[in-house]
C-alpha cells in the first residue's frame, strides 16, 4: 500500500480529504504526525470482572451480550438508552443519556465490552454512558474498553475513538517498517525501550508502567534530536565558514585593561579568554555573552573590536534601537578613541557618512545594513539583544564582507537564558556568561503592590523624590506584542495620570512612535533632571544609563515575564544610591501574585529565568520573539535530567565519531531536521 511515515494522511485507509482537514486542526498532517498524537491521559478500563461481582463506585468493564435496548423518553424531556446486558454471572442495567443513535449501534444478541461507571440510578445498580465495543470475532483487539484507554487531544470530528481505531491500524501496517535509530549503546545506557514498543506503549499500554516507559522514550528522541541538529548545525559552521584568524596583541589589550577605572570582574576576565581563544581560529566565532543588566558587557565588547581594529579589520556593533546604539557609541568611544582610534555612530538619524566613508569602528541601528555602507574588511560583528534581528538581516551583514570571509560573531544579550534552553536550543552556539556583577552593587529592594497599597506607594515615591532626589521611571506594558497606537494611547493616559499625581513635579513621556529626535529629547529631559519621572512603554528595556534614577516602577506587573521584569529593574540602582523596584499589579490572582513575589527575593537574571520557565513554559517566556522555538509533544524544557542524559549520549556518540558515520539512520533525521529549520527562517 505503500504508506511512509511522510505520507499525507488523507491517504491512510478511512481518513479522506474532509478527516485530513480535521485533523489538520491538531496539527497533524502526515502519518508521523498522527503517529505521534499522544494521549493526554489514559482511562483505566484495565479491571474486567464478571457482572455479579460489580460494586458501586468502581469503574470497571465487562464483557457482556446485549438483552435488550430501547430509547426512553421521559415526561421532563430527557432521553435515556437503557440496555439490558448479561454474562454467565449475572444481568445488569445499563444507561446512556441523550444518544438515541446508540440504537442502531448496538442489537439484542451483540457481544459487547463495557466499560464505565457503577452507580445507583433510583435504587438500581446500573452502569453510567460507558465506553462500548462490538466485539466481531474471536481475537479482536479491544481498543477501547477493557484496558488502560487513551484519551487524545480532540477537535470538532475528530473522536478519541475514531483516533484510537485509526492509530491502531498505523501502528499495525507501518511500525514493522519503521527503523531503530538510536545506536545499541544509547539504548542500553539509558534504558530505553526500542521505538516501536515504545510508540505501542504510549498509544495502548499493556499497564501504566509501560506509559511511562514508552513516553520517556519518546522524550529522548526529541530532546536528542534537536541536540544533534544544533551539534551538527555547528559542525558544518565550522567546516563551510572561514574566518580571519587574529593576533591577539597581548600588550595592548593589557594597556586597555590597565586604563579601566575598575578591575575587570573574575567573570569577565574568563569571558575574556573565551572570546580570544575564538578570535584566534580560522574559523568565525559564534558566541553569545549573557549578563544581566550592568554586569559589565559592553567593555567586553569594546575589547573584542579594539582586537579586530588592531588586527587591520573593521568591527560594527549594531544595536536594535536608536537610543541604544547613541548609547553604546559614547561608551565605545570613550574607550576607543584615546587610543587613537575613530568610533563612527549611523543610525537613521545619521546623515554624516557617506559612501565615501570606510569606518574602521562603527557603531549603530538596522542603518549599518543600508547599501550605501561597505565593509570591505569586516572581522567582527557584535550584536546587541540579538533576537530583534532576524537571520535573514545577519546574513545582510555578513554578506558586506567583501573577502571570502566570514566575520566572527558576538551576541551580547540581559534576556537570562535557562540551562535547559541553553543545552538544547543553542547547542550550535558557545555561551558566556556573567554572573557576578561588579563590585559595590546593591540589591534593588523591590516590592510587589498590590491595588489596595497603590496610593501609599505614590505618597512614598514623593518622599523618595524630596529626600534622595531620585528619579523614577514609570512602565506601562505592551497591549500588543509589538508597540502600537493602543499601546501609545494607553501609555499617553497614565502620563496624564501621573502629572495630575504630582502636579509639582516634571514628567516625561517617551514611547516607540515618537520621532528619533524627540526621544532625545525627551532622554535629554530626564537625563538633566528637568524631569523627575519618565513615563514608558517597555522601549526602556534595553538600555537606557541614568545613574541618578532610583525607582522603577512597573505597571501590569503581571503581564511581563520575570526575567523581562529583572531587565527593567536593572535600569535603576546604576549609581550609588540604593534603589528600588515597585511592581504594580491589579491582578488579585493568588498565582501571579506569588509568581511576582520570587522577585522580591531573587535576584539574579538566570535563576528567575528557571523559575519563570517552570511556571509559564518557554512559549511564553521567549514570546514570539524567538525564531523557531520548537514544540515538544512529550519533553520538556523543564527536564534538567533528560536534557542531561541526551547531552552525555550525544558527546558518547560523537566523540569517537564526528561525522556519525556508523550511523546513517541518525545523520538522515538530523539532515530533514536542519533543512526544516532553515525554511522556517
Ligand atoms: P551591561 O551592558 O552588561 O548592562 P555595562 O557594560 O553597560 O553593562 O556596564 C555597566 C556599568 O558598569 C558601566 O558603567 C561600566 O563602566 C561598569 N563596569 C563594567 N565592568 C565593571 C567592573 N568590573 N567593575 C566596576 N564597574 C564596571
Ligand atoms: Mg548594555
Amino acid at each position: 500500500m505503500g504508506l511512509t511515515l511522510e505520507s499525507p494522511v488523507r491517504f491512510v485507509p478511512h481518513i479522506g480529504p474532509v478527516m485530513a482537514t480535521r485533523l489538520a486542526n491538531l496539527d497533524i498532517f502526515t502519518v508521523r504526525d498522527l503517529l505521534y498524537h499522544v494521549p493526554f491521559r489514559y482511562d483505566d478500563f484495565s479491571l474486567v470482572c464478571p457482572i455479579v461481582r460489580v460494586r458501586p463506585g468502581e469503574t470497571v468493564t465487562i464483557n457482556a451480550t446485549i438483552q435488550s435496548i430501547k430509547n426512553i423518553f421521559t415526561k421532563t424531556g430527557k432521553k435515556i438508552q437503557e440496555a439490558k446486558v448479561s454474562d454467565e454471572s449475572g444481568t445488569l442495567t445499563v444507561i446512556w443519556f441523550n444518544q438515541t443513535y446508540l440504537v442502531k449501534m448496538l442489537h439484542t444478541g451483540d457481544s459487547v465490552h463495557l466499560s464505565g461507571p457503577i452507580g445507583w440510578f433510583g435504587n438500581k445498580i446500573v452502569m453510567t454512558s460507558p465506553q462500548y465495543e462490538v466485539i466481531t470475532g474471536t481475537g479482536s483487539v479491544s481498543l477501547h474498553t477493557g484496558r488502560l484507554v487513551p484519551v487524545y487531544p480532540e477537535t470538532e470530528g475528530v473522536s478519541s475513538k475514531w483516533l484510537r481505531t485509526r492509530i491502531a491500524f498505523l501502528l499495525e501496517t507501518i511500525l514493522g517498517s519503521m527503523q531503530e535509530f538510536l545506536p545499541e549503546q544509547t539504548l542500553s545506557g539509558y534504558h530505553l525501550m526500542g521505538l516501536s514498543d515504545a510508540l505501542r506503549a504510549v498509544h495502548f499500554p499493556e499497564n501504566k508502567e509501560a506509559i511511562e516507559r514508552g513516553r520517556h522514550r519518546i522524550a529522548f528522541d526529541e530532546v536528542f534530536l534537536l541536540q544533534l541538529t544544533a551539534y551538527e548545525q555547528k559542525r558544518i559552521w565550522e567546516q563551510t565558514q572561514h574566518a580571519n584568524a587574529l593576533t591577539i596583541p597581548k600588550d595592548d589589550v593589557f594597556s586597555f585593561i590597565e586604563s579601566l577605572p575598575f578591575t575587570l570582574t573574575g567573570d569577565q576576565k574568563r569571558t575574556l579568554d573565551e572570546i580570544c581563544a575564538d578570535l584566534a581560529r580560522p574559523i568565525p566565532m559564534n558566541r553569545i555573552l549573557v549578563g544581566d543588566v550592568g554586569s559589565g558587557k559592553t567593555v567586553i565588547a569594546a575589547l573584542a573590536m579594539y582586537i579586530a581594529e588592531r588586527n587591520g579589520l573593521q568591527a560594527a556593533l549594531m544595536a536594535p534601537t536608536q537610543i541604544l546604539a547613541e548609547q553604546h557609541f559614547k561608551t565605545i568611544q570613550a574607550l576607543l578613541e584615546p587610543r587613537g582610534i575613530r568610533v563612527d555612530l549611523m543610525t537613521g538619524n545619521t546623515k554624516t557618512i557617506t559612501k565615501k566613508v570606510k569606518p574602521t569602528v562603527i557603531v549603530g541601528t538596522h542603518a549599518l545594513l543600508t547599501k550605501s555602507l561597505t565593509f570591505p574588511n569586516l572581522g567582527l560583528v557584535v550584536i546587541d539583544e540579538q533576537h530583534r534581528f532576524g537571520v535573514a538581516q545577519r546574513a545582510q551583514l555578513t554578506g558586506k564582507n567583501k573577502a571570502d570571509t566570514t566575520p566572527h560573531f558576538l551576541t551580547m544579550t540581559a534576556t537570562p537564558i535557562p540551562r535547559t534552553i541553553a543545552k538544547t536550543l543553542l547547542g550550535n552556539t558557545d555561551l558566556s556568561v556573567l554572573s557576578q556583577m561588579p563590585m559595590g552593587r546593591r540589591i534593588i529592594k523591590t516590592w510587589v503592590v498590590p491595588a489596595a497599597k497603590r496610593a501609599d506607594a505614590y505618597q512614598w515615591m514623593q518622599k523618595q523624590m524630596d529626600e534622595s532626589g531620585g528619579q523614577v521611571f514609570i512602565i506601562c506594558p505592551l497591549i500588543e506584542e509589538s508597540e502600537t497606537l493602543t499601546d501609545v494611547k494607553a501609555v499617553t493616559q497614565e502620563f496624564g495620570r501621573i502629572k495630575k499625581l504630582f502636579p509639582k513635579i516634571g514628567v516625561g513621556l517617551l514611547h516607540g512612535r515618537l520621532k528619533p529626535t524627540e526621544k532625545t529629547t525627551v532622554l535629554e529631559n530626564f537625563r538633566r533632571k528637568k524631569t523627575m519621572i519618565l513615563v514608558a512603554t517597555p522601549v526602556v528595556e534595553v538600555g537606557i544609563d541614568i545613574p541618578n534614577a532610583t525607582m522603577m516602577v512597573v505597571e501590569g506587573a503581571d503581564r511581563f515575564g520575570l526575567g523581562q521584569l529583572h531587565q527593567l529593574r536593572g535600569r535603576v540602582g546604576r549609581g550609588n544610591l540604593q534603589s528600588y523596584c515597585l511592581l504594580f499589579t491589579q491582578n488579585p490572582d493568588e498565582k501571579a501574585l506569588s509568581r511576582l513575589k520570587a522577585l522580591e527575593t531573587i535576584h539574579s537574571g538566570p535563576l528567575l529565568a528557571d523559575v519563570d520557565l517552570r511556571l509559564r513554559g518557554p512559549g511564553e517566556v521567549f514570546g514570539t520573539r524567538q525564531h523557531g522555538m520548537p514544540h515538544f509533544k512529550i519533553a520538556s524544557f523543564t527536564d534538567m535530567e533528560t536534557i542531561s542524559n541526551t547531552q552525555t549520549a550525544l558527546e558518547g556518540l560523537t566523540r569517537d565519531d564526528p561525522k556519525l558515520v556508523q550511523y546513517p539512520l541518525l545523520r538522515e533525521l538530523v539532515k530533514t531536521a536542519i533543512i526544516e529549520t532553515v525554511s522556517k527562517d
